[in-house]
């Protein structure tokens, strides 16, 4: 059982309150908050341990350049990579995947071709195929899904073919709460040979992931949503398909040799990672990750699960209210809309009753308009959050009702 006041207990920001009333954080689906655990890792960083990595001889660099690598080693192991060099430190999910398009992407898509995507994707993971298929005339195809926000495998497979070159599927929706059954995507993407990319930013706070379980050639995800720091994410990629990858950005760390005449590339992942990287990020990052792996995921599935089924109830009960997005397989997302109340309405109001959730179409507008509704309103959870935000919210929006009644 996960002790949520002892785990609050190490997050500074949810002990402020908003107009007077406790903070009732409900929007994790954007960004977690951090621990204290990470918040000294980055003051440590800087106070003590900052210096230019991988170029130094001496003590300081050495050290900033072991914390650098110590923290792709956790990452590796967080997703259970085969080894620390398939993963690419990025500035976020959305620079992973376009990484992925940039140089994957414009090798392997000609004319004619396509990639398939779903119809639940994060806008970051529609526009870098659209630039790619746009550039080489291919063709972006996508997989519909269900009035419940269940992806249509069957669909799906029927768009696969000679001419996919990729597809690429989010693991959990950001927008609808739908676990995707990404195992099974691969496994048909792969009978015909086709690579599969594989949008993490959302699942990977709420499951445990296994990279090699799901069978995925690429995955990404984004630092802050994993209660680390904004400006650092990464991307796995198995290790053949990253070395046969040209460079994403040309600068310095990401070649072995350079001359006017000829450039010659550093090994992977370095050769993804020109200039500076963010150090500080990183080493946050990896504290993250323990603080997660120190919490557990049986213990966050488990409270998550309980906090969900909770507010599915007290939502259900709320005069007026329809949820969006009731997969059978869902996890800690709950957008909704409220019969004759416009979302950024809602969101304004529960406001100052302290709740921050989210409004809008939360970067997947083509999800909007398949269900045919301008915006919801979304509560998000995390392992942080208790059954009285929950009821805090239920209040906010009976006060909603009351304005709009
Ligand atoms: C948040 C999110 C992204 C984008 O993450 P960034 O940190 O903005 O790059 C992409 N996909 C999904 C499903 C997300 O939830």
């Amino acid at each position: 059982m996960l002790d949520v006041a002892r785990i609050r207990g190490q997050f500074p920001i949810l002990a402020q309150t908003v107009g007077g009333k406790p903070l009732a954080y409900l929007d994790n689906a954007a960004t977690t908050q951090k621990p204290q655990s990470v918040l000294d890792a980055l003051a440590r960083y800087y106070a003590a341990g900052n210096a230019n990595i991988h170029r130094g001889v001496y003590a300081l660099s050495q050290d900033a350049t072991r914390a650098y690598e110590a923290a792709r080693g956790k990452v590796a192991a967080f997703l259970n990579a085969a080894e620390p060099a398939e993963i690419v430190f990025t500035r976020n999910a959305t620079e992973g995947i376009n990484l992925v398009a940039q140089t994957f992407g414009r090798r392997r898509i000609g004319a004619g071709d396509e990639v398939v995507i779903s119809g639940m994707e994060h806008h970051s993971n529609i526009v870098p195929w659209q630039i790619v298929c746009g550039e080489k005339g291919a063709r972006l195809r996508v997989a519909p899904f269900s009035d419940t926000g269940e992806l249509l495998v069957d669909e799906l497979a029927a768009l696969l073919g000679p001419r996919t070159r990729l597809v690429s599927i989010v693991h959990m929706s950001n927008s609808l709460g739908t676990v995707n059954p990404v195992e099974r995507v691969v496994d048909l993407a792969h009978r015909q040979g086709i690579p599969v990319l594989v949008d993490g930013a959302q699942a990977a706070y709420h499951m445990p992931v296994d990279v090699q379980a799901i069978g995925c050639d690429f995955y990404v995800v984004t630092g802050h949503k994993l209660y680390g720091p904004t400006g650092i994410g990464a991307l796995y990629g198995r290790r053949a398909l990253l070395e046969a990858m040209p460079p994403y950005q040309g600068g310095g760390d990401m070649i072995s040799s350079v001359t006017f005449e000829r450039t010659t590339y550093n090994e992977v992942p370095h050769r993804f990672e020109a200039g500076t990287p963010h150090i500080a990020g990183a080493v946050g990052l990896g504290a993250a990750l323990d603080f997660i792996t120190g919490v557990g995921f049986d213990a966050i599935v488990a409270h998550e699960r309980r906090l969900l089924d909770y507010a599915t109830r007290a939502l259900s009960a709320v005069p007026g209210l329809r949820l969006v997005g009731t997969a059978a397989n869902k996890a800690s997302i709950l957008s909704f809309v409220l019969e004759g109340v416009h979302a950024h309405d809602i969101g304004t109001i529960v406001d100052t009753e302290g709740v921050a959730i989210r409004t809008g179409h939360h970067c997947t507008q083509p999800v909007m308009d398949r269900l045919g509704v301008p915006a919801t309103a979304r509560a998000s959870l995390a392992l942080y959050n208790t059954t009285g935000e929950i009821d805090q919210l239920v209040a906010a929006l009976t006060k909603v009702r009351q304005l709009f009644g």
